[in-house]
């Protein structure tokens, strides 16, 4: 399979609708095998200097000009070519991510859906008119903030083009998208499939690199109104400090330790599935993935059996294979994750996967582990891989006492028949999301997602990310 589809040179960086040569490069393996991949450019100040450029100039040209409508036409073509290329872009993030093939493809399809939504949405974000005082007529604008820069993680990169550069350009903005160094394939792919699908040259921009160059060299650049963050707490820190520097808005999703609160009364057939696929998913390496599993005392001992058999059947290999759990990203990754379960070593392991590969991979056996103490690092830790933790608890207070007691909220759910539960603990959970009766990793395109505490702030998705794309006028006129 050829790593540059759509006939992109390998190194180069999307700057005013050209490919641009990158000075220097850095090579990218593939994490399913350890064998080098590609390599991709590594971006300088200049590399974004330019691009900033080539944002405002688009925003000085034909698409600032362009008016909401047209420009959700475009999106919504963006969106349609997306579905046309979805094997492609499928098997190049497999091979770049390390991500089975199927959960590759329901990121493809998600990040069409986006361009589809925001497409949609695009001219039907309004102002308002406001009663003020006589010989007055007063009302609101919604306008772009101007250029907006977007660095995101490797975990995923189709997904999260989608939620924050589809919400963007809807509003008018003009990006600049720094993707991770560990996964940027299929950042480049959609980028040639923007611009061939009629986006004008400059809204996109993409600029590969480290974080500690192109990284810093965006989100402390003069000239970004507005950055949107994806990845590590730490990470985080740093870029909302750059951000208050240039006193600018910032949007900050950065990750968490989600639980899943299971009561006696569950449907635990309908359960099952949501409590392990929430964890496993993407090899755990999910802001949103649901690590914390608690349970109530009388159903116990039958989770923590029927999750254990489910446990014991994951398979784990090549992403290119398609099962159930691929490699982590890095070295480094596994190395983080393998840190995490030595410091379980004095913990029960309910159970584990099956690592069905001996290719040179980062691979971890998918772990159970049961009778985790609430304080304990597993339980209160983001790991970024797929552990999961059993807690019993006693009763509803226990439960929302125990959900509650992280540094993170960003997602959680309540497995219970009792309507008065759900809505009692739907109010109480320190969360930016909360499902009842299922579990959706960040849940989908239409629904508003974002944490609190140390998961971040500002919510993207959803009509909600329309308003964080923009900046509010008010135009108050005198005319007696
Ligand atoms: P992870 O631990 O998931 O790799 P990071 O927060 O380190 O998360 O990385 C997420 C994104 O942030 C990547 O695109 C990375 O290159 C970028 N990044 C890392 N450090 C910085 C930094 N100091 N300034 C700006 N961007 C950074």
């Amino acid at each position: 399979m050829p790593l540059t589809p759509f006939n992109i040179p390998t190194a180069h960086h999307l700057i005013g609708g050209t490919w641009t040569p990158a000075n220097a490069t850095i090579p990218v393996s593939d994490p399913s095998t350890g064998s080098p991949l590609t390599t991709i450019g590594r971006g300088t100040q200049a590399d974004i200097d330019a691009a900033v450029t080539a944002a405002k100039n688009a925003l000085d040209g034909a698409w600032g000009a362009m008016t909401a409508l047209d420009r959700g036409r475009i999106l919504t073509r963006i969106g349609k070519a997306v579905l046309t290329h979805v094997d492609a872009l499928s098997e190049l993030e497999s091979r770049d991510v390390g991500k089975p093939l199927t959960q590759a493809h329901a990121d493809a399809v998600a990040l069409a859906r986006y361009f589809e939504f925001y497409g949609g949405a695009a001219d039907k974000i309004t102002g308002e008119t406001i009663p003020y005082q006589a010989g007055y007529t007063v009302y609101t604008l919604r306008e772009p903030h101007g250029v907006t820069g977007h660095i995101i993680p490797w975990n995923y990169p189709m997904q999260i083009i989608g939620r924050s550069v589809g919400a963007a350009l809807a509003m008018g903005n003009a990006c600049v998208l720094k993707p991770a160094e560990d996964a940027c394939l299929t950042a480049m792919a959609f980028g040639q499939i923007a611009i061939d699908a009629g986006l004008p040259a400059g809204a996109l921009n993409i600029v590969t690199g480290l974080g500690a160059e192109a990284g810093v060299a965006l989100s402390s650049h003069h000239e970004i109104a507005h950055m949107s963050f994806t990845g590590s707490v730490s990470t985080g820190e740093v870029i909302q400090a750059a951000a208050a520097k240039n006193v600018i808005p910032v949007t900050l999703e950065l990750g968490g330790k989600s639980p899943q609160l299971v009561f006696d009364d569950a449907d635990l057939d309908q359960a099952l599935p949501f409590l392990v696929n929430a964890g496993i998913q993407n090899a755990g390496q999910t802001c949103s993935a649901s690590s914390r599993i608690l349970v109530q005392r009388g159903v116990y001992k039958k989770v923590c059996d029927r999750m254990s058999e489910a446990y014991r059947a994951l398979k784990v290999g090549p992403a290119t294979d398609d099962l159930n759990v691929g490699p982590l990203i890095s070295a480094g990754q596994k190395a983080i994750v393998m840190s995490f379960l030595a410091k379980g070593a004095d913990l029960t392991i309910a159970a584990q996967g099956q690592i069905l590969t001996d290719a040179a991979g980062h691979y971890v056996p998918p772990t159970l582990f049961s009778d985790v103490p609430p304080d304990h690092p597993l339980a209160q830790d983001e790991i970024f891989g797929p552990v999961q933790v059993l807690i019993p608890f006693k009763d509803e207070a226990e439960a929302l006492r125990i959900a509650n007691s992280t540094k993170f909220g960003l997602v959680a759910s309540v497995w219970t028949m009792d309507g008065g539960r759900q809505m009692r603990l739907a109010k109480a959970l320190k969360s930016g999301q909360v499902f009842i009766n299922n579990y959706g990793a960040g849940g989908g395109v239409e629904l508003p997602f974002g944490g609190v505490g140390k998961s971040g702030h500002g919510r993207e998705k959803g009509f909600e990310a329309l308003y964080g794309f923009s900046t509010l006028k008010t135009v108050a006129a005198w005319h007696g």
